[in-house]
């Protein structure tokens, strides 16, 4: 048997860290086990489509590298991979199982529906929909369809009994059929809903492993009472845990949780997120991978079984996030940092003429973030407010009449450096120290904090000083000088 898994999502918005995590499973899933990945999209409620979100799916993955072997875009040869297009292939099936009994044209108006859900609710009782059409003659019922009488099709459970399937991770599952109601298959506008896509697609598609989240645990009992219907084998189901915000909620767009490429657009590099991601509700074999955290793209395919999936909720949490991409972003080869830092310092550094190599040599291990970055280099554009006080630190025995005297000595011996590279610059604040018995950082501390108006800096004084220019540097002395004199 050739493994057949797929991602089957809805084009409502953009791809949430949910589903990410759910793709990323299904294509491990099918990877690991030399099998087929595809993309199915789920259009059937056009109510909830959102324009330019069948493009936004693809893209994304595209860039979490998620590549499939079949899908809309593709192409396959068990397309169409779009539910709407395929239209024309539910009735069928729909009405083979009016033939079998299994379910039944229903022509109740919005109106009667609401009525009597109102008295149910009036009674204090739970409402379901009460077979008021199983009732009609079929050939009757088959007349009033030809006629063009509106109908939908529901799904005819049995009263009495129990429907089940066996779920991969959370094992039997069961429900007593008089809880069940009798969903919609096909609906008015002659779209099938979810509930009918889902089996009639992942049959004709050949889907050996239905990997999605726990959210669809209740409603599969019902769906394995249509395979039955249709004498069809149900694929292995894998219901997985959702992801958290915290103990009480889901992460979601509305309450302005990130999306994939939104993480992507403030500076997480993707092969963090994917690892960080592949770890909220995985953890590989101990016995084999320890307490081995990084992982790239094909060691994931290698370790992913299923034996790892967690049962309990996973919580996103930024910040082992963020640990994770700061040490990818330390861990990358300097060039690709400086290439991917160059955008976030342009942001307030362009037009500055500042030697972005060697701001980048400063950067590149103190990069959590790349959205960060620019906050961070900001100083060398403008300096920063500060308050005198900075200019004292206990360490580096130095206060605010230490600092006066340094930054005195230091600007005359600056102004008349003709080549200010890091090195000279270095040279000359040594040696003026060393001449007036200042210790280095005595030196270095108030050079520092006059020319960035920061406690801490990616760098020291003279790197700093090499970074903004001569000018610059001096400028920025004076204006230390008459902070320190006032
Ligand atoms: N279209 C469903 C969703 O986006 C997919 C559920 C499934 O994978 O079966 O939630």
């Amino acid at each position: 048997m050739t493994v057949r898994t797929r991602f089957a999502p809805s084009p409502t918005g953009y791809l949430h860290l949910g589903g990410l995590r759910t793709a990323l499973y299904t294509y491990l899933f099918a990877r690991k086990n030399g099998g087929k990945f595809i993309l199915r999209i789920e259009d059937t409620d056009q109510e909830r489509e959102v324009p330019g979100a069948v493009d936004k799916i693809y893209n994304s993955m595209k860039l979490a590298g998620l590549d499939y072997d079949e899908g809309p875009d593709v192409g396959g040869d068990y397309g169409p991979y779009i539910q709407s297009q395929r239209r024309d292939t539910y009735l069928p099936y729909a009405m083979q199982l009016v033939e079998s009994g299994a379910a039944y044209p229903c022509f109740c108006s919005v109106e009667e529906l609401q009525q009597r859900r109102d008295a149910a609710t009036a009674r204090g009782e739970q409402w379901k929909y009460d077979k008021h059409c199983l009732s009609i003659p079929r050939e009757e019922a088959l007349e009033r369809m030809r006629s063009g009488e509106p109908f939908v099709i529901r799904q005819n459970v049995p009263t009495t009994g129990t429907a089940s399937f066996e779920d991969a991770l959370y094992g039997h599952v069961e429900a007593p059929c008089d809880t069940l109601d009798d969903n919609v298959l096909i609906k008015q506008d002659g779209l099938p809903t979810y509930n009918f896509a889902n089996v009639i697609d992942d049959h004709l598609m050949g889907i050996t492993h239905v990997m999605r989240g726990t959210e669809y645990l209740s409603s599969t009992p019902k769906y394995n009472l249509l395979y039955e219907a249709f004498g069809w084998t149900p694929p292995v189901y894998i219901h997985m845990s959702p992801v958290m915000k915290d103990a009480s909620r889901k992460l979601s767009k509305r309450h302005g949780d990130p999306g994939f490429e939104d993480l992507l657009s403030q500076g997480y590099v993707k092969d963090a997120i994917i690892n960080f991601i592949a770890l909220l509700g995985w953890c590989p074999d101990v016995k084999k991978y320890g307490e081995k955290e990084f992982f790239t793209m094909d060691e994931l395919i290698e370790a992913f079984d299923l034996n790892g999936l967690s049962k309990s909720p996973a919580i996103f949490n930024t910040e082992k996030l963020n640990w994770f991409n700061h040490e990818y972003i330390s861990r990358m080869d300097f060039d690709k940092y400086l290439e991917m830092a160059t955008p976030w310092f342009d942001k307030v550094l362009a037009g500055k003429n500042i030697d972005y190599r060697c701001l980048a040599g400063l950067m590149h291990t103190r990069t959590e973030v790349f959205g960060n970055v620019p906050d961070q280099v900001r100083f060398l554009a403008e300096l920063p407010e500060y308050d005198a006080e900075i200019y004292t630190h206990k360490k580096m025995k130095t206060n605010p009449e230490i600092a006066l005297r340094a930054l005195e000595l230091a600007r005359p011996a600056l102004a008349a450096l003709d080549n200010f590279s890091e090195e000279a610059v270095k040279e000359v604040l040594m040696n003026l120290a060393a001449a007036n018995e200042l210790k280095t950082g005595q030196m270095m501390w108030p050079v520092r904090i006059a020319i960035s108006g920061l406690a801490s800096t990616p760098g020291g004084a003279t790197e700093i000083a090499y970074l903004i220019g001569k000018q610059e540097t001096l400028r920025r002395i004076d204006l230390g000088i008459e902070k320190l004199k006032r």
